[in-house]
């Protein structure tokens, strides 16, 4: 499968000697924190995990957070890593690396995805789990925030590889998750079939029938413990999040034209339910390509392109356009829902957008936000527009926890009470604070994270 990865500079990581002793400050443009030469994170200003630490850092400093928290906030507690073999079709073996990082714990067990891909790093992983402390702080779920994933290919290997690369990988860490504990979930790259297996071998290794080991993990089939309206989830959020917002830009959602970059569960969703209330899907674009329909692109013919040939190209209500023209194209809303750090400078210079909804975790890197907010665009955060996912894993685990099955009428109104109240934490924190909504929305993660340790006290 070619892809067209966006650039990272995890790789080039050296500890940063200048930052330390001073008050935080930009530069050659990037944020500084002392914090950063605290802890030795990497001096590179394109890293990934400095970069999303350094935003809640602003936020931390203007709300007044203790030192003591920031620097419990700014790295996970365990850093876990394995390598395992696992016998291909071929008879041959190989080894696989793979990852669990539990960020923080003190509102719950972790809780985060599993990304199966073949350029996961660990400072992309303990990014996404440092995002999901922050996502489930704001969107009122009793989880810290947790992530992991295997540097593979999925779409490189058999079902039957596939299958024992996530059964072997669950062994390895087997005894480092659980339902009360740490509970994983599908990301990029990873499906409810994969949560399956995962449950299926934590059920046989844990030997504990009868206390629903199930639910050590979310994103189930149905068939198999999973949730109704789970699979939408995250695209039923972001879409929450602009019923709720999208008036303040002054933004009818019924007449609003959008974009979306990436089409797989979060984008083709976000793409659906949007369409079904009336709005247009004009350009998407995938690893396989980018297209465009002015009229308009069938979000629902689309998805079903999609399942049968993998992405986007070849689409035929759509005309095939490139990487730029699809940056271009004018649109209400520019929803980014593939990789972290696709939205750089150049892409926030091309943008013809009014709002953009983050459905992908970290989609814009600080440069570019400084130009989205330079040219006056609005940017709805990650934590708290893609927050409907691990709300509705919360609503799975309680189902399994319960033994009983809710209807999807159900599961959308409570995820809609969660979407509704995290965006009026942050509405209320911009007011308070008079700042951007990413820095509101990090208040708001903040101040519940302040107020349980206050109340827990640090032991001992
Ligand atoms: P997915 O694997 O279903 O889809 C990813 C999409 O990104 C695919 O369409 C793929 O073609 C596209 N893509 C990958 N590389 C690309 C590139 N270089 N250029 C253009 N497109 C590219 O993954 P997903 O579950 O939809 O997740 C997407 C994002 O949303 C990730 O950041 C993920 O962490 C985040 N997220 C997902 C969930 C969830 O419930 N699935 C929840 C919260 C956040």
């Amino acid at each position: 499968m070619a892809t067209v990865a966006p650039s990272k500079s995890n790789k080039k990581q050296q500890p940063n000697s200048k930052a330390g002793g001073k008050g935080p400050e930009r530069r050659g443009g990037e944020f500084d924190h002392p914090i950063f030469g605290e802890l030795g994170f990497p001096a590179d200003p394109n890293n990934l995990y400095r970069q999303t630490v350094g935003s809640m850092l602003q936020a931390a400093d203007i709300m007044g957070l203790p030192h003591h928290l920031k620097i419990i906030l700014a790295q996970p507690k365990n850093e876990i890593m394995v390598n395992f073999p696992v016998k291909m079709d071929d008879g041959t073996y190989r080894l696989f690396k793979g990852y669990r990082v539990q960020h923080n714990n003190a509102l719950g067990p972790y809780k985060g995805g599993l990304r199966f891909h073949h350029d996961v790093h660990l400072d992309d992983v303990k990014s996404l789990a440092f995002l999901m402390t922050m996502k489930c702080s704001l969107v009122g779920v009793p989880y810290g925030g947790g992530k992991g994933g295997i540097k593979v290919d999925p779409y490189k290997h058999s079902r039957a590889e596939m299958e024992r690369i996530v059964r072997r990988f669950t062994a390895a860490i087997a005894h480092q998750i659980g339902p009360d504990y740490d509970i994983p979930a599908p990301d990029v790259g990873s499906n409810a079939q994969h949560m399956a297996w995962i449950a299926d071998t934590y059920s046989f290794l844990s030997e504990v029938g009868g206390h629903q080991p199930e639910a050590v993990i979310t994103g189930k089939p149905v068939e198999y413990g999973g949730s109704l309206g789970r699979e939408k989830a995250t695209g039923q959020g972001v879409v929450d999040t602009l019923v709720e917002l999208l008036p303040e830009a002054g933004i009818d959602i019924k007449n609003c034209r959008f974009s979306v970059l990436g089409f797989g569960n979060v984008g083709s969703w976000t793409g659906k339910i949007l369409q079904d209330k009336g709005a247009k899907m004009l350009a998407t674009m995938d690893h396989t390509g980018a297209i465009r329909n002015d009229g308009g692109i069938d979000a629902h013919a689309l998805a079903e392109h999609v399942r049968k040939t993998g992405g986007v190209a070849g689409f035929k209500g759509a005309t095939r356009i490139d990487k730029d023209e699809f940056y271009k194209t004018k649109v209400d809303v520019f929803v980014p829902a593939a990789l972290e750090q696709m939205i750089q400078e150049p892409e926030a210079q091309m943008l013809n957008c009014k709002v953009v909804a983050e459905g992908a975790n970290a989609p814009t890197t600080p440069g570019g936000e400084r130009v989205l907010e330079a040219r006056g665009i609005e940017v709805l955060p990650a934590i708290l527009c893609n927050s409907g996912g691990v709300t509705v894993s919360y609503f799975e685990w309680v189902q399994n926890k319960t033994c009983h099955q809710w209807d999807l009428a159900m599961v959308d109104r409570e995820l809609n009470k969660h979407m509704v109240h995290a965006a009026a934490k942050v509405r209320e924190a911009r007011r308070k604070y008079k700042c951007g909504l990413r820095t509101a929305a990090y208040i708001a993660a903040l101040e519940r994270l302040r107020n349980t340790y206050e109340i827990r006290g640090i032991f001992p």
